[in-house]
């Protein structure tokens, strides 16, 4: 007797290798860069290697900003990368402003 043919089912993967490159891409391109520098008016600025510079403000710390910055980065390589049709908790790709 035929037995039936078995349900297909997606490869048990924990994490694709597409997400595990953006997470690491994401690492490696936001690393702060030299030393802090010290400004006028109590500001502390460090730049990231993606060209930006970080730094504190007047309601927040610096190393709030560099949190910030990668977990945002992180987000949105993550975000680019993640298999079609998972369900989100934030709109991808993000509304344009109009
Ligand atoms: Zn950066």
């Amino acid at each position: 007797m035929p037995q039936p043919s078995p349900v297909p089912v997606a490869p048990v993967v924990p994490v694709s290798a597409a997400m595990r490159r953006a997470k690491v891409r994401a690492a490696t391109e936001h690393t702060t860069v030299g030393l802090a520098q010290a400004g006028p008016g109590g500001t502390v600025t460090i730049a990231c290697a993606c060209g930006m510079t970080l730094t504190n403000g007047p309601t927040w710390s610096l190393d709030e900003h560099i949190r910030l910055h990668r977990a945002e980065a992180r987000f949105l390589a993550l975000a680019q990368a993640a298999p079609p049709g998972i369900p989100r908790l934030v709109e991808w790709p993000p509304r344009q402003p109009a």
